[in-house]
């Protein structure tokens, strides 16, 4: 994210209260739409195939944050791919039950 701040040339002062205000906005409106920002989330990969992280906008350990989706392993296939978040009711109750079948703690 440091990159695009310093692309839009904004004062130190004001890149702070974006970082801090960035993530909370993310969520609260990720939420809004429907989608668990801040827990759990349900991911999709480019294969299709469905897991579950803990996904907190703006935090990461071992991917690529890239606001709505990510780039990290997949552990249903084993391999990288871009992920993003699937809406809870866009998920059949098979579909949930897969993608907690496969957990990710740490993203
Ligand atoms: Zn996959």
């Amino acid at each position: 994210m440091a990159w695009a701040f310093k692309a839009l040339k904004l004062t130190k002062k004001t890149r702070l209260l974006l970082a801090i205000a960035l993530p909370a906005v993310i969520t609260v409106g990720g939420r809004a739409l429907g989608y668990k920002f801040g827990g759990n989330v349900v991911v999709r990969c480019r294969q299709g195939h469905l897991f579950t992280m803990l996904w907190v906008p703006g935090v990461k350990l071992r991917s690529l944050d890239l606001g709505i989706a990510r780039f990290q392993r997949c552990p249903v296939g084993r391999h990288w791919s871009l992920v993003v978040p699937v809406r809870d009711r866009d998920l059949t109750a098979e579909q949930r039950q897969e993608a907690q079948a496969h957990r990710v703690f740490f993203a």
